[in-house]
């Protein structure tokens, strides 16, 4: 990133309501929104929180697509809601499976647009890594995903739509009266990890974990839950009382200087004034610890200063140190620290009493590691234009 360049959340982002004739979806409406749609297309007011909850059981807690399928409302009623809304989830257009069982769903969704969304089973929990934009407006110099030129926000349904669609791979729609709990579920975790910053997507993210989180929807617990951000300050405060998850930061160097570089959002928000706000996050949310993800970057940020320097940082701050060893991408500018020099930065800040586990790259093999998720379109465009390249420097 130049100093031109703005720092922008100024996105395009879908309108809720569908166009002029179009049916609305209900997927991703809050509670209230459900509410509302239904009265303004002719059901009484008296009925509507009643059928506000058994619409979004059959449709969260069921995983029902049709109206049809919901048996406790009367025929006619079925067939109004039939004429007035949809149950709309992005489509999977392609799922690719990894040898150590990670699975990578490109979902397509309105406007042609392509998100990755990767599902990582884990010893007694399956984690989903969602995405909240299609690109990023950031361009940390490390992720794949800020080199996608194409930004548009997710809406509300775009986001829970992915766990529905994942859910669907998985199977995990359970028999009614039978929800499995939290801890022995196929997808028991969500990390807002994918493609994206979430908290430039405030709004939509929040409506979409509230229904992750809500007992009657997804039925998630919030501390399963990790929201990801390169440290938008304004909105943390936010995120602490209007969702209340956990929260990730992605930290990644130990000075300005470097984190300039890196996050180039720090221009904006500074490490001293990101530590600020991150400060206040456990009381706001009534939470515990926030992980600080920390990419092991070569000869950039991984000497032994730096470790001591970052557990100096973080004093007073509990937390818990994600060291994600770098994954690689085509074109990119680094490379991943050597085991023995991610071992002895572990080993610092384990020594100064914090948890460093260091985040074994899941699904490599299929491109589905952290920071490498970008659309396979705009892929095949770069691929084009550097055959192209090519092709003229040859010529
Ligand atoms: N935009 C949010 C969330 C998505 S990125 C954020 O930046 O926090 C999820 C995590 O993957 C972040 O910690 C990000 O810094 C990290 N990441 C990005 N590119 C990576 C790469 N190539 N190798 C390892 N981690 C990467
Ligand atoms: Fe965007 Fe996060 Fe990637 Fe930075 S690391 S470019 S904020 S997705």
């Amino acid at each position: 990133m130049t100093a031109e360049t703005p720092i922008t959340q100024d996105v395009m982002t879908l309108p809720r309501k569908a166009p002029e004739g179009g049916k609305v979806n209900l997927v991703g409406l809050t509670r209230d929104g459900l509410r509302d749609a239904l009265i303004a297309h002719g059901t009484p007011e008296k009925q509507a929180k009643m059928r506000v909850g058994q619409i979004w059981q059959w449709i969260y807690q069921k995983g029902v697509r049709s109206f049809e399928e919901m048996t406790n409302l009367s025929k006619a009623y079925r067939a109004e809601l039939e004429t007035h809304f949809t149950i709309a989830v992005p489509e999977v257009v392609s799922r690719l499976v990894s040898n150590d069982g990670t699975r990578k769903y490109l979902v397509r969704i309105a406007g042609g647009h392509e998100v990755e969304v990767v599902y990582i089973p884990e010893e007694g929990r399956g984690t989903l890594c969602v995405s909240s934009q299609v690109g990023c407006t950031l361009t940390c110099s490390f992720c794949h995903t800020g080199t996608q030129k194409l930004v548009r926000n997710l809406t509300a349904a775009e986001i829970v739509g992915q766990i529905m669609v994942a859910r669907d791979d998985l199977g995990e729609w359970p028999e009614p009266g039978r929800a499995p709990k939290n801890e022995t579920r196929l997808l028991s975790n969500i990390v807002l990890m994918g493609m994206g910053e979430p908290l430039y997507n405030f709004d939509n993210v929040r409506d979409a974990m509230k229904i992750a989180m809500d007992g009657e929807g997804i039925s998630l617990s919030r501390r399963r839950i990790t929201l990801s951000t390169s440290g938008v300050v304004p909105e943390i405060a936010r995120c602490a009382e209007e969702i209340g998850c956990l929260l990730a930061v992605s930290f990644h160097a130990t000075t300005n200087e470097v984190r300039d570089k890196l996050v180039p959002i720090n221009k904006r928000w500074n490490i001293e004034t990101l530590l600020g706000a991150l400060k206040e996050y456990p009381r706001l949310s009534n939470s515990e610890r926030i992980t600080f993800e920390y990419v092991m970057l070569k000869d950039v940020n991984d000497s032994d200063a730096d470790a001591r320097r970052l557990v100096k940082l973080i004093s007073g701050i509990p937390a818990k140190i994600n060291l994600i060893p770098f994954n690689e991408w085509p074109g990119s500018p680094y490379q991943r620290s050597d085991e023995a020099r991610i071992r002895a930065f572990a080993d610092i800040i384990y020594k100064a009493g914090y948890a460093s586990p260091i985040r074994t790259p899941r699904g490599e093999d299929i491109m589905a590691a952290c920071g490498q998720l970008k659309s396979a379109t705009e892929r095949a465009r770069k691929s084009r234009k550097q055959i192209e390249a090519e092709i003229q420097a040859e010529g």
